[in-house]
């Protein structure tokens, strides 16, 4: 429970009545929860861009087992195992009345503008939640529920990405970025994954990419230009919004190639080459959100094997805030998850190989 904004030392341990399901709501008895740095940790500091309400539970991506339905819902029942898209959608403005919720810009999110899944039970809008493939794990599920599914709607949905093209990746080796190279190269693409270390361009080639870049000791554009015959790539995929790296990325998109932004935790504020923009017929997309059709494909895809989630530790709910700060110390390659009622495990080296 977080009740002031502040450290990890803000999380605290309660015990609170559980939740009762409202009209169309289910409720799950958490199996496992995430945690995302540059999500999870801005909320709790107050810093999110887009509020939060205290008192909060966090945690936007829970999966688990659903253990009561509320009036209305048909399309789950108790004992279903599920995965949780985290953002609500309005349901009353224009973008949501012509059918494109994905597009709301008054929706809500789970752990930030109500209770979320750092609990044993939470309770969500039946339309947010998908079954979960008999042949995936929750902890699998819940890191593909928030990852996997945005990066089907960022490349394929927003970025039209097709078979045949190049897409550069930045932030290959962070847990949307991972997800961003297989899902480019189960696509048909040719991927070319940016990291700034070798170990985490390493990481990226394990994961599909067919070349890598370091762009703290290579010529980034250098590089990707000779990798492409002076072309550069179809689609430039970003998510830090780092001010150093943005301009670089412009520069790295083809003639009439599109750049889809889809974050902004390094910065936000970039410099933007309009004559490079203009005269190159570049289209600058932005994405957010997912579309409980992009949660469906992304399980589905991660149950095939086409996609797979790299997990490093496992942590009790109660120590929720220790799992916090280490993922913000050591910024670790693989997701951390909070799972009530298990002990700690690190997972890390049974990462299964691609
Ligand atoms: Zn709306």
């Amino acid at each position: 429970m977080l009740r002031s904004f502040g450290g990890s030392e803000q999380l605290l341990l309660e015990d609170v009545p559980e939740p009762e399901p409202a009209f169309d709501e289910i409720i799950l008895k958490v199996a496992t929860v995430s945690i995302n740095r540059s999500f999870d940790l801005s909320v709790r500091k107050g810093t999110y861009s887009r509020g939060a309400v205290l008192p909060l539970v966090l945690g936007a991506d829970p999966s688990g087992t659903v253990s009561a339905i509320g009036k209305g819902v048909t399309t789950f029942k108790i004992g279903d195992r599920v995965a949780v898209m985290s953002t609500i959608a309005c349901g009353q403005c224009q973008e949501c009345r012509r059918g494109a919720a994905v597009s709301c810009g008054f929706s809500r999110t789970i752990g930030v503008h109500r209770w979320g899944g750092y609990a044993e039970y939470v309770a969500v809008p039946s339309r947010n939640a998908a079954l979960i493939p008999e042949t995936l794990s929750f902890d699998h599920a819940t890191v593909i529920a928030r990852h996997g599914a945005a990066a089907y709607n960022f490349l394929i949905n927003r970025g039209k990405l097709r078979a045949g093209e190049t897409a550069l990746v930045f932030g290959a080796s962070g847990a949307l970025g991972a997800f961003a190279v297989q899902v480019a190269k189960l696509s048909g693409a040719t991927v070319v994954a940016v990291a700034g270390a070798d170990s985490r361009a390493a990481f990226a080639r394990q994961l599909g990419a067919d070349a890598t870049i370091n762009y703290r000791t290579d010529d980034l554009v250098e590089q990707l230009m000779a990798l492409t015959a002076g072309r550069g790539a179809d689609l430039v995929f970003e998510s830090s919004g780092d001010p150093d790296l943005w301009p670089l990325a412009l520069r790295c998109v083809a003639q009439a190639g599109r750049l889809v932004s889809c974050g902004a935790h390094g910065g936000g504020n970039v410099q933007l080459d309009l004559t490079r923009l203009y005269v190159g017929r570049l289209q600058i997309i932005g994405a957010a959100g997912v579309n409980v059709s992009d949660l469906d494909r992304a399980l589905a895809a991660a149950a095939r094997g086409d996609i797979c989630a790299t997990i490093d530790r496992v942590y009790p709910l109660e120590c929720a805030a220790e799992a916090q700060d280490y993922v913000e110390r050591e910024r670790p390659l693989g997701k951390v998850l909070i799972a009530p009622g298990r002990v700690f495990e690190n997972v890390r080296q049974e990462r299964p190989s691609l």
